[in-house]
C-alpha cells in the first residue's frame, strides 16, 4: 500500500502532515483526503491548524 505523502500535498499548511499519528492519505480520482487514525470523525476539517492530539513525527533516520 502506498502511504507516501502525495505530491502536491493537499492542504500544505495542515499539521497532519507533520503528525506522528500517522495520517493516511486516501486518494480518489479527483482529490486526496487526509484520514486521521486518532480522531473519531476520521476526517477533520482541513487544514488542521491546531490539534490536541498532534505529536511531532520523529525525524526519519538519514540514509548513509
Ligand atoms: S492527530 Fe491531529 S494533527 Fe495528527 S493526523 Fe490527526 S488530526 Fe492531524
Amino acid at each position: 500500500m502506498d502511504e507516501a505523502p502525495p505530491s502536491p500535498l493537499p492542504f500544505p499548511t495542515s499539521l497532519c502532515h507533520r503528525c506522528a499519528a500517522p495520517p493516511k492519505y486516501v486518494r480518489t480520482k479527483t482529490s486526496t483526503f487526509i484520514l486521521c487514525p486518532l480522531l473519531p470523525q476520521k476526517y477533520p476539517p482541513q487544514p488542521v491548524l491546531r490539534c490536541p492530539l498532534f505529536r511531532p513525527r520523529p525525524q526519519e533516520p538519514e540514509e548513509t
